[in-house]
């Protein structure tokens, strides 16, 4: 990867990884794009950022002639919690927006990467140590229009020789950006509301284990598929990835550690939690590990302790709570 553009790069991926990718290659050689514009952001300020709505397949291509790139991170996407309250944009938002990105990577020979995620799993997928290669009958919109990019990334490959590139996505957990609608989204809300108001009712329901990763592991996972050694690659464009396993009591007693009067309850949604019970309780990322050396370094009480501190550093929460080291 020598010059890349990046889409949906105000999101919750997009803008840390743009900030990588300066650092990592250049501040010339990274285009963030969104839909939108967040004229303060890091992202929009301190490199290039353009406007481009990805459904507009012309001004796509003009801006990858413009910026002479040659690899696509393709990020904008509806996720899987706003996925279900507006399932036939979901449809047309996912499955569209890729459908262009393809072709631009076709016609101009650009390598590609883009996430899919847990959520390309259903009820009828094993729920433990979820195989890379099984059954796959997801029940949310989101899901599906995951499991269709998946095999149009495939069909890309093999028809026309595209190098199409990818990982399956558990819950990303990060202290710089909110998240943008997802089921694991709890995970994150849950440090928030312990510095500030040292409680927090979960919105999934105890007990259900879903598979999550720090932003930074998933950062440097992307870097590293998209330089892997393209001849060692057998899955190319699905790799389950993960790097922790836990319910909402678990984080809620790691937090506890830290913030021992930190007061934790439920309040289930009931469409969320639907959705959490038709993913995984765990991935198996043996494929990743062997064919592009995926690792990561975070586990839940290492992360605890970086989203905490990082957060109380931003001035999230009051004064007077101490943190336990
Ligand atoms: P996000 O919702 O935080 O950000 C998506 C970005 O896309 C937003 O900034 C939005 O403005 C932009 N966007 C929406 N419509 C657009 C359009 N028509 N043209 C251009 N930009 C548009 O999403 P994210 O969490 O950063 O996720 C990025 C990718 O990673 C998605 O494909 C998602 O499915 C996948 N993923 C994310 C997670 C996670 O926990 N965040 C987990 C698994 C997979």
């Amino acid at each position: 990867m020598k010059k890349v553009l990046v889409t949906g790069a105000l999101g919750q991926i997009g803008s840390e990884l743009i900030v990588k990718l300066r650092n990592e290659y250049g501040v010339d050689n990274v285009i963030g794009t969104d839909i939108r514009s967040i004229p303060n952001s890091e992202v929009v300020t301190n490199g290039i950022f353009e406007n481009l709505d990805v459904m507009d397949d012309k001004s796509l291509a003009s801006l990858c002639k413009k910026y002479e790139i040659d690899t696509v991170i393709h990020l904008a996407s509806l996720l899987s919690a706003v996925g279900e309250q507006k399932p036939q944009f979901a449809w047309k938002l996912n499955m569209g927006s890729l459908t262009n990105i393809l072709e631009v990577c076709r016609e101009f020979n650009y390598k590609l990467f883009t996430p899919s995620s847990i959520a390309a799993f259903g009820e009828s997928s094993p729920k433990d140590l979820t195989p890379q290669d099984t059954i796959q009958r997801p029940s949310t919109m989101y899901g599906v229009t995951k499991v269709a990019g998946e095999l149009l990334c495939d069909y890309y490959f093999k028809k026309f020789g595209v190098d199409t590139r990818g990982v399956r996505f558990p819950g990303l957990i990060s202290y710089v950006t909110p998240p943008g609608g997802g089921t694991t989204d709890y995970a994150v809300d849950i440090y928030y509301e312990a510095l500030k108001n040292k409680k927090y009712n979960s919105f999934i329901a105890s007990g259900t284990k879903m598979d999550m990763m720090y932003m930074p592991d998933a950062l440097s996972a992307i870097v590293d598929l998209i330089e892997a050694d393209g001849s060692k690659l057998i899955h190319r464009n699905a790799f389950n990835i993960t790097a922790m396993n836990f319910d909402p009591e678990e984080i809620s007693n790691e937090i506890k550690k830290h913030i021992p009067e930190f007061e934790f309850g439920y309040n289930v949604d009931p469409v969320r939690q639907s959705i959490a019970e038709s993913w995984p309780n765990s991935i198996d990322p043996t494929c990743a590990v062997e064919e592009w050396g995926f690792k990561f370094e975070y586990d839940l009480s290492k992360m605890t302790v970086d989203m905490l501190d990082k957060l109380a550093g931003k001035g999230i929460g009051d004064k007077n709570v101490s943190l336990c080291k």
